[in-house]
C-alpha cells in the first residue's frame, strides 16, 4: 500500500542525466540529407561513409579506419580478422559487450582483474592467466583512460598473442604523443549516443596493418570481393549514410563539447577534492583527456554511507548517477561459473563496482547544477 504522503516525494525539478548526446542543428542536418535524398543512396560505402572515414582517419591520427554500424559489431568483426579462438584475457570491469564479443566468437573470456586506480586490466596479473588455449588479450581503456599499452604488448609479443582494444570511451585520446587507436593489433571506438562523438549507433575499427584493414572492409560487408567473388565469410557492419551524415555535423561540435566538459570537471574537482571517503578519477594529462565520464569512487567507510545510498538520494533531487560497472560482467550469470570469474580472483574489480558512481558530465550541464550535485554529496556526508 502506498502511503499518502509518499506521494508527494517525488522531487519536481527537471531532470539531470549521467549523459546526454550532442545535437546538431537539424538544418545543418538537413542539409546532409538533401545531398543524400539527391543521390540517392543509402547505404553501401556511399559519399557520407567515405568522407567519414577520412575525416576520422585525421581525428584520431590513425593509419587506418574501417566504419561499422556499431561498436560491437565490429569488436567481433576484429576477433574473426584476427584470428582469435580458444581463450582471451579481458577485464570485468566493462560493459557487456566486451565478454560478449569473446562468447560470440566462441571464445572462453578469461578475466584478470583491475589497476585500483585506472579500473584498467592490470598488466602485472595478466602472464599468470596465460595457458596453451590464450589467443590474445582484450583491455578495455575504461572511461577513456589509457591501459599500459607497452607493459600489454611486450606480454603479447613474449607470447604470440594478439591485442584488440576496446576503445569505446577513447574518441581523441592520445596516449605517448600517438592516437590511442595506434596501440595492439586493432582498436575498436563506439559512436553509440551515449558516447562523446556519436553517429546514434555506429563504431569503427582501426588498424596499422593495411592488410587487415582490406580485411575488416571485406568481412563487414559479407566477404563480397567484387561481383563474381565472395572470398570469406562475412558479416553485414555497414554504417549507413544517414548515420555517417549524422556522424559529420556531430564531429564539428566535438571540440567545443570536450572544451565545456573539461571546465565542468574541473568544476567537480574543487567541489569533491580531499574529501574524506571519495575518490577522483585518475588525474590526466589534460591534453590527452576526452572527459567521457566523471566517475567517483565511494567508500562506505570512510564517507558513512554506500554508493547506493548516495544513488537514492541523488534521485530524490532527480539526479540520475550510473553505476558504471555494476553488475561487473564475471558476476553475470552467464559468467559466474567460469573459475576466473570467481570473486576471490577479482577482489579489485568487485571492490570497484561495489563503490564506482559516474556523475552527469555533458556539454549543456550547467556549472549551478554541478554545485548542487557536489552540494548534495556534502550534504549526505554532514548527516
Ligand atoms: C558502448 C560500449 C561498447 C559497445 O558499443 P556499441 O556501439 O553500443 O555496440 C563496448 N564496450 C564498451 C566499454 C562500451 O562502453
Amino acid at each position: 500500500m502506498v502511503m499518502p504522503t509518499m506521494i508527494n516525494k517525488k522531487s519536481t525539478k527537471k531532470p539531470i542525466y549521467t549523459t546526454r548526446p550532442i545535437v546538431p542543428d537539424l538544418s545543418d542536418y538537413i542539409k546532409k540529407l538533401e545531398t543524400i535524398w539527391n543521390n540517392k543512396w543509402f547505404t553501401n560505402m556511399g559519399d557520407m561513409h567515405k568522407e567519414l572515414e577520412e575525416v576520422l582517419q585525421k581525428k584520431l591520427q590513425v593509419n587506418n579506419l574501417s566504419l561499422f554500424n556499431n561498436g560491437t559489431i565490429a569488436l567481433i568483426t576484429a576477433c574473426r580478422a584476427l584470428r582469435l579462438s580458444g581463450e582471451v584475457i579481458t577485464t570485468p570491469f566493462s560493459f557487456a559487450a566486451t565478454p560478449h564479443v569473446l562468447t560470440w566468437n566462441n571464445i572462453k573470456p578469461i578475466f584478470c582483474d583491475i589497476d585500483p586506480d585506472t579500473y584498467n586490466l592490470n598488466p602485472e596479473l595478466i602472464e599468470d592467466l596465460i595457458t596453451s588455449d590464450t589467443t590474445g588479450i582484450m583491455p578495455v581503456h575504461v572511461f577513456g583512460m589509457p591501459c599500459e599499452c607497452l607493459k600489454i604488448q611486450q606480454i603479447a609479443d613474449d607470447y604470440g598473442l594478439k591485442v584488440i582494444y576496446d576503445a569505446a570511451h577513447s574518441f581523441g585520446v592520445k596516449y605517448l604523443e600517438k592516437g590511442i587507436g595506434n596501440y595492439g593489433d586493432c582498436s575498436m571506438f563506439s559512436f553509440h549516443a551515449t558516447k562523446m562523438f556519436h553517429t546514434a549507433e555506429g563504431g569503427a575499427l582501426t588498424c596499422n596493418d593495411k592488410k587487415l584493414k582490406k580485411r575488416l572492409d571485406l568481412l563487414k560487408n559479407f566477404g563480397i570481393k567484387d561481383e563474381d567473388h565472395v572470398s570469406m565469410p562475412g558479416i553485414n557492419g555497414k554504417l549507413n549514410e544517414l548515420s555517417a551524415a549524422l556522424g559529420l555535423v556531430v564531429l564539428s561540435m566535438y571540440n567545443k563539447e570536450r572544451e565545456k566538459r573539461k571546465q565542468l570537471f574541473a568544476q567537480y574537482f574543487k567541489w569533491l577534492e580531499n574529501i574524506d571517503g571519495i575518490k577522483l578519477p585518475y588525474h590526466l594529462n589534460s591534453n590527452n583527456h576526452n572527459y567521457q565520464y566523471f566517475p567517483i569512487q565511494i567508500d562506505k567507510q570512510d564517507f558513512g554511507v554506500s554508493r547506493n545510498f548516495v544513488k537514492l538520494k541523488f534521485e530524490e533531487q532527480n539526479i540520475f548517477a550510473r553505476k558504471y560497472f555494476y553488475p561487473l560482467c564475471s558476476n553475470y550469470s552467464c559468467y559466474q561459473q567460469l573459475e576466473s570469474a570467481k570473486i576471490e580472483n577479482l577482489p579489485i574489480a568487485n571492490k570497484t563496482s561495489q563503490e564506482i558512481l559516474c556523475l552527469p558530465l555533458y556539454g549543456d550541464l550547467k556549472m549551478s547544477e554541478v554545485s548542487m550535485i557536489c552540494q548534495t554529496i556534502l550534504g549526505i556526508k554532514k548527516n
